[in-house]
């Protein structure tokens, strides 16, 4: 029977990954649901070609929606509006699988919603996790959810693993013959710059990568290394590890996705060429294998793969989230909400690249750490750290 799935985050960069490899299986997959932030003309788009039974938007935008929806006889898909919206569309009844690609905090309440009505989600949110890590990981055990992870890394390290590992009794130790884990970074396109260089780069080349084709905070992630920093912490809480367990390797041709060494010398490695289609399409149809358009390696064109350290004077970004990883608590949802602030305000040239790392430490130095076991909690912690990041920007000012 064909799985009816709803896309939060459908114009992004995931998004449309994800809209092309269910176009590629129509009898497998059905579009229920998909949502925009912006971008409303892609939006309409989307829905002339699949389809969905609810659009979700801000209501900001739905005068112009409806206009094109009118214009295009589509009047018949139900719109939604706001975080309500996406809320109901994450945990509506018809729907078997929802694709977590909001980028940002924005993305939490929806992926928990998701998460908590037992549907298969797929997880390229990463900031939703790294907010609320052991809150979400607690909800999907409680309801048998199979979630399943989406960023590469986490999807190759999920591919190497032994089996039944995620059901084996863990408390931050490897189990099951693993010993730790290898997560690659590419070392986004300032590997080779020194810190004088790293101060005059452009939002334009940061969002400029070498191997993968994202979104914009993402990208300017990528290239601060604390898109590696998040994925530490997204390692932890999706696989139950401790982050001394978790090594980075910059491997800078992306042909690696992730290894987990295992205890007996052996080291598993899930290799193929960057392309976000590979592990969607895995984490659509796992157990099951699905066919992508991308094409097989081929390792006389690949044929070779460095490795080497990372290095945290450069890129601080990756010191700043083991810490906030070590210290716990509310100390990633700061990391984060002020890397969100810092990262925009570098996209509207208030403040230099290498500032971005600054702004973050100096939030996670201003706000207090403290319980992170609700929801509650954690929201207020996001606003509060968002305020005090936007007070530092503001003095920070290049
Ligand atoms: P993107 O910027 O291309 O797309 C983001 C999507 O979220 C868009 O559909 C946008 O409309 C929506 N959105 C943005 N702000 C929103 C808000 N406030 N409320 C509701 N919706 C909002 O981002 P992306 O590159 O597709 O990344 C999406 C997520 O996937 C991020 O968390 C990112 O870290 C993760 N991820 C992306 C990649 C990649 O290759 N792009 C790889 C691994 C993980
Ligand atoms: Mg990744």
């Amino acid at each position: 029977m064909s799985q009816s799935v709803c896309i939060l985050g459908a114009t992004g960069s995931i998004g449309q990954s994800t809209l092309k490899i269910l176009l590629q299986h129509p009898e497998k997959y059905s579009v229920f649901a998909v949502t925009a932030y912006s971008r409303i003309l892609e939006l309409v788009e989307i829905c002339k070609q699949y389809h969905p039974q609810v659009v979700v938007v801000p209501s900001n935008k739905v005068d112009e929606l409806r206009q094109y929806f009118k214009n295009q006889h589509l009047n018949h898909i139900e719109i939604l509006t706001d975080e309500a919206g996406l809320i109901a569309v994450a945990e509506h009844s018809d729907v078997d699988v929802v694709m977590a690609a909001i980028v940002g905090a924005a993305g939490l309440l929806p992926t928990l919603a998701a998460v908590k009505s037992g549907k298969r989600v797929l997880l390229a949110n990463k900031e939703a996790l790294v907010m609320s890590g052991d809150i979400m990981m607690q909800a999907a055990r409680d309801h048998h959810t199979v979630l399943l992870p989406v960023d590469s890394e986490h999807n190759a390290i999920f591919q190497c693993l032994p089996e039944g590992y995620l059901q084996a009794e863990r408390n931050g130790q490897p189990q099951k013959g693993v010993a730790q884990i290898l997560l690659t970074a590419s070392g986004g396109p300032f590997l080779h710059y020194d810190l004088d260089q790293l101060k005059n780069v452009t939002p334009a080349q940061a969002c400029k990568h070498p191997n993968w084709s994202m979104g914009q905070k993402i990208s300017v992630d990528s290239a601060t290394l604390m898109n590696k920093g998040l994925e530490l912490i997204e390692a932890c809480h999706l696989f139950a590890i401790s982050e001394q367990f978790v090594t980075i390797v910059v491997h800078p041709q992306s042909i690696i996705h992730s290894m987990v060494q295992y205890v007996d010398g052996s080291t598993l490695a899930q290799m193929g060429n960057p392309d976000m289609c590979t592990p969607i399409a895995h984490a659509l149809a796992w157990p099951e294998r699905i066919q992508t358009h991308v094409p097989a390696l081929d390792l006389f064109v690949n044929h070779r793969l460095d490795f080497q350290e990372p290095d945290t004077v450069r890129f601080p970004a990756l010191k700043l989230a083991r810490q906030a990883m070590q210290s716990g608590r509310l100390a990633p949802t700061i990391l984060n909400a002020a890397n969100e602030v810092a990262v925009a305000a570098f996209l509207n040239h208030a403040i230099r690249f290498d500032e971005i790392s600054q702004v973050v430490d100096k939030t996670l130095n201003h706000v207090e750490n403290g319980a992170a076991n609700s929801i509650e909690l954690i929201l207020q912690a996001d606003l509060l750290a968002r305020s005090v990041a936007d007070q530092i920007v503001m003095n920070t000012g290049s």
